[in-house]
């Protein structure tokens, strides 16, 4: 089956490039595993009995790391004892543009027999292949390439003849975000710091307390670290939410230009470049009647009254902060630019840099 990719890429000189690239995708890309009856390999890398000497996993199970966990330790994977590792084509590419020298150990570990890592090209397998969502990251769409990779293991793995208390896939991840999605998958995961504290263990050169190997503990633990780190993202968010508003708090109504980024079915996202603010025009507004509205999710355009609304379109908004809950405050924008009746708003008197009216001595 043959895939074609387009992208565009930006030149050297500014300008800008339509690329296509032709993607191939096979059915004929085994699993490596020594279990699986369904592909139909020759010779396989990943054993039945994959168990590392440790009293980490008492069930067998083959281990896929993430770029990170590949970047920050690949001298845990060194280690002869870590045996049964899925390395992902995608992992594979994102290592090699990272780090050399780790891309380099990297292929070393694979090259040893003993090791039992085998590579897993699934970019080019047809139910692992996944292609970039609009407005999804390259890093985002990796890390979904990964996570559907490790899904189809398990799944794979699962209908071999060991059934359900068979080979496991464990996923090894750093990354908070992955980690949670992986988990909504129904997939095996280790997060944060533990795994590596987990596989400095595993190849004794760690020791820990009883309780991080007790299972629930490691949990509850877990969830703990998992809170805090969500709690402390709100706290930055918060922080930078604060400032804004700070900042726009003293200047009264700001008549700015700004970039549509993205379009809703109820509103644009514009970028102030001049202040590098991102803000949201509602054109269904509570104190308003409703304009007519036109969502398009191909283009993607959105259609106010006569007015078609694109991505990179110039605009013209006020910015204001809206005080009105003390609880909530927040910074409000409504266009001015184009002008559709009903819908924009009249322009500030004001210029934007407002001075308060000097007192009298
Ligand atoms: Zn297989």
């Amino acid at each position: 089956m043959l895939k074609s990719k387009t992208f565009v890429k930006k030149t050297r000189s500014g300008g800008v490039m339509k690329i296509v690239r032709e993607h191939y995708l096979r059915d004929d890309i085994w699993c490596g595993s020594e279990v699986c009856t369904e592909c139909k390999q020759e010779s396989t890398v990943l054993q039945r009995d994959a168990c590392i000497e440790s009293s980490l996993c008492s069930y067998p199970h083959y281990l896929i790391p993430d770029t990170n966990v590949v970047l920050h330790q690949i001298d845990v994977l060194e280690d002869p004892v870590i045996r049964n590792v899925i390395i992902l084509q995608t992992v594979l590419q994102e290592v090699r543009h990272r780090s050399a020298p780790v891309y380099k150990r990297l292929k070393d570990i694979v090259h040893e027999k003993e090791k039992h890592f085998y590579t897993f090209t699934n970019e080019h397998h047809r139910e692992t292949f996944i292609e970039r969502e609009p407005g999804e990251s390259a890093n985002d769409r990796n890390d979904r390439a990964i996570r559907m990779a490790s899904k189809w293991y398990s799944q794979h793995l699962k209908t071999s003849e060991t059934g359900a208390d068979g080979l496991k896939v464990v996923l090894l991840t750093n990354d908070q975000g992955n980690k949670q999605k992986a988990e909504d998958n129904g997939l095996l995961v280790y997060a944060d710091i533990i795994v590596h504290r987990l596989l400095a263990v595993a190849i004794g050169a760690d020791s820990t307390y009883p309780d991080l190997m007790d299972k629930h503990k490691q949990s509850a633990l877990s969830n703990n670290l998992n809170y805090r780190h969500k709690m402390s993202q709100y706290a930055q968010r918060a922080s930078v939410a604060f400032h804004t508003q700070l900042f726009f708090k003293s200047r009264g109504i700001l008549n700015e230009e700004g970039f549509v980024l993205f379009v809703r079915k109820n509103a644009i996202i514009v970028l102030i470049p001049k202040f590098g603010l991102e803000g949201t025009v509602f054109f269904d507004t509570k104190d308003k009647a409703a304009p007519n509205l036109v969502f398009d999710e191909e283009v993607p355009s959105l259609k106010v009254e006569e007015h078609t609304f694109c991505i990179f379109d110039k605009v013209k908004v006020t910015i204001s902060l809206d005080a009105s809950n003390v609880q909530h405050q927040k910074i409000r924008m409504a266009l001015i630019e184009p002008v559709i009746p009903g819908v924009s708003v009249p322009a500030p008197d004001v210029g934007p840099q407002a001075k308060k009216p000097k007192l009298d001595r």
